[in-house]
């Protein structure tokens, strides 16, 4: 290998958080190089809205606007949300957000993962600081000094000042430098479907706990809406194997008919749930992001959000090190952005985690504590302020 050869960044990963990471950073100036083993499947307006959609917060849409991919996303297809409810198959009481209570237009936007990693990835081929390395696998990874070298599968060899590893939930990267997880498997599956319901979703986010479930329903801009089911394994083994009728039958009583009669419109598919926490992100040279670093149960719709906010942190943190005329990619500045992020993650991981256990809980003084919980959030202003103003970034 050219010993001179050597980029600032190389990011292991172009999904969603690695592809954002690459454009803040090229944009910033920094000489990036991307490893990502296959491209994202093309998105065409003519098929129909993908099966994955996520929830973006205010603080996602804010980046993808800096990096100028939002117009094109919204342009495309997209959904926002006004209004987000919350309530108890089990106990009175909900919550209630809206945005114009926070003087926002919206709480955030539905959108297909695919979309977004389409209109990345077409941000990516186009930016001149970046080379992109598609398709290609990390088979080993070194420190040596000042630098990290990538051994990439047919024996080529990547140099860079700082590796990012934003391989997802499963990093093999992670595994290569040696770092832990901690690790709960929540022993559920996310069943997930598009359906059409009798009445309009009212551009509303809706989740209704059950016992040992939970079931969000998240407004599309043709009207349907995407469920996200998450029931215990054997539980969403049967819903899978549930004719439609039958399938919708019962998902509209879990919703308690709050949009009326539900009908079925695509194919459903389940992903395991599980919370999964890196014990640290830092090696020396190395760095994890997104779900790499945390995987995080779906109720709060939030993992991609957090890895968003890594992203934005850790250009923002380089950005500062690099116009201090420090090694940008130096201890120092990847501590800053560890505290920061690690701390917010887990914090988050956690909640989310806590939520989960007390209303997978059908223990009555746990069933009697989560109607009041959701009334209190409700009734007291400036404890319903930090949700709102967390699930927004802020
Ligand atoms: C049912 C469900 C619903 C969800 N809903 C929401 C929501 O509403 N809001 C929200 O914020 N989040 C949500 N999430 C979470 C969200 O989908 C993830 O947090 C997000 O996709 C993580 O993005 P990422 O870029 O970190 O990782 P990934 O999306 O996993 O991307 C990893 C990338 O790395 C590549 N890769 C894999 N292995 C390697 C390798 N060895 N070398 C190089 N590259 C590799 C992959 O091809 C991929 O491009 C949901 C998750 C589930 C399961």
């Amino acid at each position: 290998m050219n010993r001179r050869l050597c980029h600032d960044v190389a990011i292991v990963g172009a999904g969603m958080v690695g592809a954002a990471l690459a454009l803040s950073l090229a944009r910033a100036g920094f000489d990036v190089v991307v490893i990502e083993p296959r491209p994202p499947a093309p998105w065409r307006a003519e098929d129909d809205v993908d099966l994955r959609v996520v929830a973006l917060a205010p603080s996602s849409i804010d980046l993808l606007e800096r990096l100028d991919v939002w117009t094109s996303i919204a342009s495309a297809r997209s959904c926002p949300y006004r209004h987000m409810q919350v309530w108890d198959a089990l106990a009175p009481g909900q919550l209630r957000f809206d945005a114009a209570d926070q003087g926002i237009a919206s709480l955030g936007q539905i959108v297909e993962n695919r979309l977004i990693q389409h209109a990345l990835w077409r941000a990516l081929e186009a930016e001149p600081h970046i080379t992109l390395r598609c398709p290609a696998q990390v088979a080993a990874t070194e420190a040596d000094g000042d630098r990290r070298t990538l051994v990439l599968a047919d024996d080529s060899r990547i140099a860079a000042r700082l590796v990012v590893a934003a391989d997802g939930g499963d990093s093999a990267l992670r595994q290569m430098a040696g770092i832990q997880t901690r690790d709960r498997d929540y022993g559920q599956r996310a069943v997930v479907a598009h359906v059409a319901t009798e009445r309009a979703h009212e551009n509303t986010a809706w989740q209704r706990f059950l016992p040992g479930a939970t079931l969000a329903f998240l407004p599309l801009s043709d009207g349907r809406s995407s469920i996200v089911w998450s029931v215990p394994e054997a539980e969403a083994s049967r819903l899978l194997a549930l004719g439609d009728g039958a399938f919708c039958a019962e998902l509209g009583a879990a919703f308690d008919f709050r949009l009326g009669v539900v009908q079925a419109t695509t194919a459903r598919a389940a992903f395991a749930l599980r919370l999964r926490l890196a014990e640290r992100y830092l090696a020396p040279r190395f760095t994890l992001v997104g779900d790499a670093a945390h995987v995080v149960h779906p109720l709060a719709g939030q993992g991609v959000n957090l890895g968003l906010r890594d992203a934005s942190e850790l250009a923002r943190v380089l950005l500062e090190s690099r116009d201090a005329k420090r090694d940008f990619a130096g201890d120092a500045a990847l501590r800053q952005f560890e505290r920061r992020r690690r701390s917010d993650n887990a914090l988050s991981a956690h909640a989310f985690d806590a939520i989960q256990r007390v209303f997978a809980s059908d223990a009555m003084p746990l069933a009697a504590l989560r109607g009041a919980a959701l009334s209190i959030v409700d009734r007291v202003g400036p404890l319903k302020r930090l949700f709102a103003d967390h699930a927004a970034g802020r």
